[in-house]
């Protein structure tokens, strides 16, 4: 509807206007480059000149600018800047270079670029990447490119327009400027001199952005993440002997977790003391068959507080604890209305432990979360999963319960599985577990068994691992298996003990 309605305002303003709908990122940087790579490929010796919505152009704009071409690829208008409509400064540009940018803008918004669509797109055009600053981030590739010539109008013709009462990035409030800030403090730091870095952070400061957030700006020094395996599909003889290995050492897996072997050899697996998961919230955009939060078979907004994950990062550095890594998900991360605070308060914890890996982990799918994917500040490594439908595809039958199954009917479950020492502990509102999904199957079950403190580092957690693991699908694969391994089986799954579960769940919760 909004985007019929803004085609038939656009045509009905532009009679003679092309209308084009955005291709790439769901923002003003992603509007922008459809349009100069429009205009490349239909006139690639093009001016291009660029407006926002709540801008304006005196009637002159063009005229004044289109005397200056000559010789140059790009030409700079001045600026009037208002606030709620009234004139506050007028920046007229003239001799401007990148340390300027690093220091503030001298002058170049998106409503006064006007240079040529092949300088533009040589630049690298707009990056979609980067939250606020796209210009700024822009005109530095653009200035660094010594063939580039500009010239300067020395007159404002462009009313750049602010509003003191709306949430707007270029305004100080909330956290888009100051992670918008640090985004391109990360991508522009190596080029930075001393005296660029101290003006960025000087600036920075005017929008309450805390100097101490530019020491953890990158990622250099972060403990590594999981390697990446690709979903290689082995064919033919070597594709079934690959299956058959897996099936053997299963085999021996099974065996390994009888409660005779357990009790002579000890548990297999051994409950993470340096990496955490998590889940901060049950609430997800996509309902994949097999969920293993049960975010499709018993769906809920259920969510932890910015005070639980505040409290978890006082009791960790009051305890001393250096976590490798910590990885956000849940649901879906981007879904809890407040993920941004949640990851400044981890980002706190970072800065006692500048070294420690935060992840947060998406599934990638749809506008939303794309645009909510923009706002994640730079010490965050991002995960994207990039699901592209509810289908599961790779899942193991998370609600095929091994008790249900005779083969492991007779396990000793307190052996957990591998996910407790490659993924770590989990935290989700229901408290603390030996992982994520065990507090995703409390949920479900009502047996609130989280411990509701950081576990003392002589705390195994089996008791939840018995309780847990004996509805958990994953305990049948014991170890991380290859995604085409995985995916053999129908993720849909339900078996007798989860159906019983999702029924009582659903009786308790209307
Ligand atoms: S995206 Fe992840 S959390 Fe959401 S339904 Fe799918 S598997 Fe569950
Ligand atoms: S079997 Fe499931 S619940 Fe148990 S440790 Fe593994 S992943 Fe967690």
């Amino acid at each position: 509807m909004t985007k019929m309605r803004n085609k038939e305002n656009f045509t009905f303003a532009f009679p003679e206007g092309i209308y084009l709908e955005n291709q790439g990122s769901p923002n003003a940087s992603g509007t922008w480059n459809t349009g100069l790579d429009w205009v490349q490929s239909n006139d690639p010796d093009a001016w291009v000149a660029i407006i926002d919505d709540d801008d304006e152009w005196f009637e002159n704009h063009i005229e004044i600018c289109s005397k200056r071409m000559h010789g140059n690829d790009a030409v700079l208008s001045g600026i009037q800047i208002l606030v709620d409509g009234k004139v506050l400064e007028e920046t007229i540009a003239s001799n401007i270079s990148c340390s300027d940018f690093y220091a503030g803008n001298p002058g170049w918004q998106g409503s006064n670029t006007f240079a040529t669509v092949r300088s533009l797109i040589e630049a690298g055009g707009f990056d979609e990447n980067l939250l606020c600053t796209n210009d700024r981030d822009l005109a530095v590739r653009w200035l660094s490119m010594t063939e580039n010539r500009i010239g300067y109008t020395g007159e404002a013709t462009v009313k750049y327009r602010l509003e003191s009462n709306r949430e707007c990035l270029t305004m100080n409030s909330g956290l888009g400027k100051q992670t918008g800030l640090l985004q391109f403090f990360n991508k522009h730091r190596a080029d930075m001199s001393e005296i660029d870095v101290s003006n960025f952070i000087q600036r920075a400061k005017m929008f309450d952005v805390d100097e101490k957030w530019f020491t953890i700006s990158g990622q250099n020094h972060d403990y590594p993440g999981f390697p990446r395996a690709p979903m290689n599909i082995p064919k033919g003889i070597v594709g079934a002997f690959r299956k058959m290995a897996i099936d053997a050492k299963k085999s021996y897996w099974r065996w390994r977790v009888r409660p005779l072997p357990t009790k002579i050899m000890g548990a297999q697996f051994t409950r993470s003391r340096e990496f955490i998961e998590i889940d901060i919230t049950y609430d997800c955009n996509l309902h994949c068959l097999g969920c293993n939060r049960s975010c499709t078979q018993a769906p809920t907004k259920q969510q932890m507080e910015v005070e639980d994950v505040e409290r978890f990062v006082k009791d960790s550095l009051s305890k001393g604890i250096e976590w490798k890594k910590i990885r956000v998900l849940g649901g879906e991360p981007t879904e809890h209305p407040d993920f941004e605070k949640i990851l400044y308060v981890l980002g706190e914890y970072k800065l006692e432990y500048p070294r420690t890996r935060i992840e947060l982990v998406s599934n990638g799918y749809g506008k939303n979360v794309a645009r909510a994917l923009l706002r994640i500040p730079p010490f965050i490594h991002v995960e994207n999963t990039a699901k592209t439908s509810s289908q599961g595809v790779g899942f193991y039958a998370f609600n095929d319960a091994p008790i249900d199954n005779k083969k492991y009917r007779k396990s000793d479950f307190s052996n957990g599985c591998s996910n407790i020492e490659d993924c770590g502990i989990g935290l989700g509102p229901g408290g603390y577990y030996p992982c994520t999904l065990a507090g995703g199957i409390d949920r479900i079950m009502g047996k609130n068994l989280g411990r509701q403190e950081l576990p003392e580092s002589d705390d195994e957690m089996r008791d939840l691992m018995a309780e847990f693991c004996k509805m958990c699908g994953r305990f049948q694969d014991r170890k991380y298996l290859p995604a085409w391994y995985r995916g053999q089986g129908d993720p849909s799954v339900q078996s007798q003990a989860w159906e019983n579960a999702y029924s009582q769940w659903r009786e308790n919760n209307g």
